[in-house]
């Protein structure tokens, strides 16, 4: 008799834990997985997907301007949110199905209920059912983070709820300055929401490259969206309206229907009993791993953003998938973080794979920048006011290039190639030697030959 009810115990249905699940379950191992809400995980159901629904959505009244310019004329169109939503979580419902689908096939069992280990070995499943695991990976993801601390702050929503507004709003605040709140400014502000946008720092998106940053800024102002650097909350005031007033550390008040935090992602560790079970958190709070993706207790794995690692959806899935080949197939695998292009569905986007200049400069000393600033093609037609960005970041002397950020329309798609060759350690000479597709955006990116020289600082 088998001394455990199943080979492995995956906590967590997620992009990393089904990934790993069904891997393991088709290798002939007997795996289940638990999930407490709905399978397909913060991707699939309340972040990456519905996302990009929503910025689909919100793109159209831009184009319809657009449109105009290329000889259409002004239509009628409305936007109508519940049937919108109604598509949306039909979707939702659909792709989270092909999930369980795939795990089913595979011969994998899924537990809906909140896991707690009790021990290593020993997982409890919404408080009464019992199982046993050899092995257990902890997949489950992270949870949006807002401040409770301050007067008002009860009524701030996050990521979670605008993924369910029963209406639109006629105005909101967004606060925070990375992904999240970048793309929800973008989809509010297209879908006609008066939408302020407001930061504690001097330019949004910290850790992007600089150039990326002011230029996302300059061109989010372009399509409506109000920009506020430098302060933060003191405080949110109710309305008698129904309405909320952020009282700012810069002494400002400003009035809106809504107010929605976007200030980071915690790891989702509470109540999973892993103190109990003996393992570890790192200094943040996330389950700490070594590169197979283990934890410190011998049977336990941990994979995604519980582990705080680099949190985004195909990096999960990988780091599932090395786990799954290490311990069900015999083939040690890790997963190499180095290089992973990442994108921001911003309006306009950005599309970015590996240093910005000042992390380059920073850790290679001397490089060569390629920069150019355009309006496209598309936007010149029409008489826009859109510009796009692309750089080029190189290593001085072994003209490696080390980072490549592109702004505007497609550029994650762009960005994913151009990641195949930075991952390769392309140069600027093979990169050059690569003929241009005409007449791309992309194009820009192959034909750049003069090194970057800011004003003023020419010899
Ligand atoms: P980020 O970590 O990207 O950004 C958090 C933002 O909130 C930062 O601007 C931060 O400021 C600010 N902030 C943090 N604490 C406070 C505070 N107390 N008061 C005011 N501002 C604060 O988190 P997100 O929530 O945007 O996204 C979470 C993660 O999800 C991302 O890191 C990313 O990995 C992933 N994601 C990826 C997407 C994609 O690939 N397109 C889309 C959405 C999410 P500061 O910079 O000063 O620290």
């Amino acid at each position: 008799m088998a001394k455990y009810d199943y080979d492995l115990f995956v906590i967590g249905a997620g992009s990393g834990g089904v990934r790993a699940g069904r891997l393991a379950a088709m290798s002939g191992a007997k795996v289940a997985l638990a999930e407490e809400h709905r399978v397909g995980g913060t991707c699939v159901i309340r972040g990456c997907v519905p996302k990009k629904f929503m910025v689909y959505a919100s793109e159209f009244a831009h184009n319809a301007q657009i449109a105009e310019g290329y000889g259409w004329s002004p239509s009628q169109a409305t936007f109508d949110w519940p049937r919108f939503l109604e598509a949306k979580d039909r979707e939702i419902a659909r792709l989270s199905g092909i999930y369980v689908t795939n795990l089913n096939n595979a011969g994998a069992e899924i537990l809906h209920g909140k896991a707690r280990l009790t021990d290593a070995h020993t997982i409890v499943v919404e408080g009464k059912q019992t199982i046993t695991a050899d092995k257990v990976l902890i997949a489950t993801g992270g949870r949006p983070w807002k401040p409770t601390e301050f007067p008002g702050a009860e009524h701030i929503i996050t990521s979670e709820e605008a993924f369910q507004l029963p209406e639109l709003p006629k105005s909101i605040m967004i606060a925070g300055g990375g992904y999240i709140a970048v793309e929800f400014a973008g989809i509010f502000a297209g879908l006609g929401v008066e939408t302020t946008l407001v930061y504690r720092g001097a330019n949004i998106l910290r850790g992007f490259d600089d150039d990326v940053r002011s230029h996302v800024t300059e061109e989010m102002k372009k399509r409506g969206v109000k920009v506020v650097l430098g302060c933060q909350h003191d405080s949110i005031e109710k309305t008698e309206a129904g309405g909320f007033i952020s009282h700012m550390t810069s002494g400002h008040a400003i009035e809106t229907e809504l107010v929605m935090f976007a200030t980071g992602r915690r790891p989702y560790v509470d109540g999973l009993g892993l103190e109990t079970a003996g393992v570890k958190l790192n200094d943040v709070g996330a389950v700490a791993v070594d590169k197979f993706s283990k934890t410190n207790v011998e049977n336990i794995w941990a994979v995604g953003d519980v582990t705080d690692r680099i949190n985004l959806t195909p990096v999960a899935i990988r780091e599932g998938a090395a786990f799954a080949q290490t311990e069900f197939y015999g083939n040690p695998t890790t997963f190499d973080h180095d290089m992973v292009a990442s994108a921001v569905f911003s309006q306009p986007p950005v599309g970015s794979v590996g240093l910005s200049e000042a992390d380059a400069r920073h850790q290679h000393g001397k490089v060569d920048i390629y920069l150019s600033r355009f309006r496209p093609m598309k936007t010149t037609f029409y008489g826009g006011d859109e510009r796009c960005l692309i750089k080029l970041v190189v290593e001085a002397g072994s003209e490696r290039i080390l980072g490549c950020h592109v702004v505007g329309p497609d550029s994650p798609e762009i960005i994913q190639m151009a990641a195949v060759a930075l991952k390769m350690g392309v140069t600027k000479p093979q990169w050059d030697s690569t003929c241009a597709v005409h007449p791309t955006l992309a194009e820009e990116l192959v034909t750049m030959r003069e090194k970057y020289v800011p004003l003023g600082t020419a010899a």
